[in-house]
């Protein structure tokens, strides 16, 4: 609409002020044009948000993605339903994501199996500890900038849900994309008033990058996991993850008042 009232504009303007008012009609255009994509990425539609146009924050950067457990360890399970199926599948999406705006994504997991491979013989937690230890192993090898690693959560009580971020005490770098995630796991999940959180776990201890665990959602909770295997909500998770990356890179999101 403005652009037509700028041309407008310009026909009633004598020779000199033509250039200016292009050129603020340009600069307008681009801003309402920026606007407008962040508008859109604010609001989850079937229509995505143009991610080019958006994610030159994250454009290089080599991220690994770490579907968590896989081959014999099937992490939580409820009802037939196994943590590391929901894990590969959202990691393949946010993987894809990644790629797609220009960053180097890392997938530590592509198939149903840990990292230990058919030869190794020790028992089933020695073997866990070594799929762990080579995870962060092959983050490194990569030169990962960033860690996410994800995971469902799953309690014995049926009634606790939504996805929740954690991160290391101490380790700005990852508490501030942890936060990020967080905020747009809730705002493109819903239904969630959980904040990021620090933790203590082999993989936030042993990463030397930046490292987040997602917990996607509770495996535990019927409504949550009926979710968590549908391909659709699976691609909002993936999205949502995607989403806060770009903004902790983003300048403005690092001097939020949140992280203060
Ligand atoms: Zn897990």
């Amino acid at each position: 609409m403005s652009r037509r009232n700028g041309e407008k504009n310009m026909q009633r303007q004598p020779g000199g002020r033509v250039v200016i008012i292009k050129k603020k009609t340009a600069v307008i255009t681009a801003a309402i044009v920026i606007a407008i994509v962040l508008a859109a990425s604010a609001i989850w539609t079937a229509e995505r948000p143009e991610l080019p146009a958006m994610s030159y924050v994250i454009a290089g950067q080599v991220i690994a993605v770490d579907a968590g457990h896989g081959g014999v360890d099937p992490g939580a399970s409820r009802d037939g339903l196994e943590e590391k199926d929901i894990t590969l599948a959202i990691s393949k999406k946010l993987v894809r994501y990644l790629n797609q705006a220009g960053a180097q994504a890392v997938n530590l997991r592509t198939g149903d199996d840990d990292l230990c491979g058919d030869n190794f013989k020790g028992k089933i937690r020695e073997r866990k500890r070594r799929d762990l230890a080579l995870r962060v192993e092959k983050a490194k090898n990569a030169k990962a900038d960033l860690y996410i690693s994800i995971h469902t959560n799953a309690d014995l009580s049926p009634r606790w849900s939504g996805a929740q971020t954690f991160y290391k005490a101490g380790q700005e770098e990852s508490k501030r994309t942890a936060i990020a995630i967080q905020d747009e796991l809730i705002r493109i999940l819903g239904n969630n008033n959980r904040e990021a959180k620090t933790g203590s776990y082999y993989i936030l201890n042993k990463a030397p990058m930046p490292i987040v665990i997602v917990e996607v959602g509770f495996l535990s909770n019927p409504r949550e996991a009926q979710l968590m295997v549908s391909d659709e909500y699976q691609d909002k998770i993936a999205y949502a993850i995607f989403s806060g990356i770009i903004k902790s890179y983003l300048p403005e999101e690092k001097s939020s008042n949140k992280l203060k």
